[in-house]
């Protein structure tokens, strides 16, 4: 009996003594596998499997033929909508690593935003959105077709209160949209889609769809039903601007009143948009700048972006055009550039457009 005992401990001794020696090459094995597997998931995932085309819609141009009529009248009549107010953490919308915004003490919380569309009504091609508010379906998002449980969830939809639908606005303006512009196909501004009808035809920057990660693995469905039977997601042709001002411009009419921005970060074919418009030039951010804190201190998005250093240097591009512009009127992603946190005085003043021009 003892020495069967003995056996048994001298055996789990050995085992024990061996152990690190095997566990460490099937660590490395399941770690791998673990590794591989999800390399492989994160590779399936794209943003959305919905189809893409080249634009048809939209001339190459550089940051200097922009440059040179942007502040001149424009015939574009303007409007931007409140679809939506929010609430998400504040370190996805902002990069608290920053110096800065550790400089001012940012400490991750919840942040209120809202959400936006845009409105172009261009005499000669009609009324364009930018980016596309929420269709009917949010005002119960519990019961709601197109959201799965998950993403229901991870968006924290119970903070959603709608305060117009795309529907609704369309109704009372008596309006149907001739296009949307996407600044990115993030759901937050894919949310209107359904209210419009099947034909009308929608905008994005390049590569959107194509954008791979992991947490696309839960939002790509999402995304899928929400753009829905609408036709392939039209993709700008940008190329690279000759004059080095901006990443890519395209003159969206060709009669230089609506450019087209490329500002990859928060994601591929992220886009701007300048316009000039019946009360003075206006620039779209998208979400290459989300809060007002952001823009005043040239800190980019946080969690929400994809890559941060490009995101730095989309905002930074956009922050010196105000510079060049200073009557510009700065509509951001997803807060008035009104609104200023308690913590903006400990940083100082902000930057005026000539310290943003001597950059
Ligand atoms: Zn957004």
């Amino acid at each position: 009996m003892h020495r069967k005992m003995d056996d048994a401990l001298r055996m789990n001794d050995e085992m024990y003594a061996v152990e690190p020696l095997c566990r460490r090459p099937l660590s490395l094995v399941i770690s791998v596998l673990v590794i591989v597997y999800l390399a492989a998931l994160a590779a399936g995932c794209v943003a959305s499997s919905h189809p893409t085309a080249p634009s048809q819609f939209g001339r190459v141009a550089s940051g200097d033929e922009m440059l040179a009529v942007l502040a001149e009248p424009g015939p574009v009549r303007f409007e931007t909508v409140v679809a939506a107010d929010w609430k998400v953490p504040l370190s996805g919308l902002l990069n608290l690593d920053h110096p800065r915004a550790i400089e001012a003490g940012l400490q991750d919380r919840t942040e209120s935003i809202e959400i936006y569309f845009h409105v172009l009504d261009h005499p000669r091609f009609g009324v364009f959105l930018v980016d596309s508010g929420l269709a009917e379906e949010f005002l119960e998002p519990d019961t709601n077709p197109h959201l799965s449980m998950i993403v229901k969830t991870a968006m924290n939809t119970d903070a959603l209160t709608v305060r117009t639908t795309t529907a609704n606005w369309m109704r009372e303006k008596s309006v149907k949209p001739a296009g949307v512009f996407l600044t990115h196909i993030h759901l937050d501004h894919i949310m209107g889609l359904p209210d419009l009808a099947l034909d009308t035809p929608v905008y994005t920057g390049p590569a959107e769809t194509e954008a791979r990660k992991l947490l696309n693995m839960f939002s790509r469905g999402t995304t899928d039903r929400l753009i829905g039977d609408l036709g392939a997601l039209n993709e700008w042709q940008f190329a690279s601007d000759p004059s080095g001002l901006f990443t890519a411009v395209i003159d969206v009419f060709g009669d230089g009143s609506v450019w087209a921005l490329h500002v990859p970060g928060h994601s591929p074919g992220s886009t701007a948009f300048a316009v000039r418009t019946t009360e003075g030039p206006v620039l779209l951010t998208g979400d290459a700048s989300h809060t007002a804190w952001g823009w005043h201190y040239g800190v980019e998005p946080g969690t929400f972006s994809d890559d941060k250093p490009r995101s730095a240097q989309s905002l930074a591009q956009l922050r010196a055009l105000l510079a060049r512009i200073p009557q510009l009127d700065v509509r951001l992603g997803h807060q008035p550039l009104g609104v200023s946190p308690a913590h903006t005085a400990a940083v100082g003043p902000r930057e005026s457009p000539a310290e943003l021009a001597s950059k």
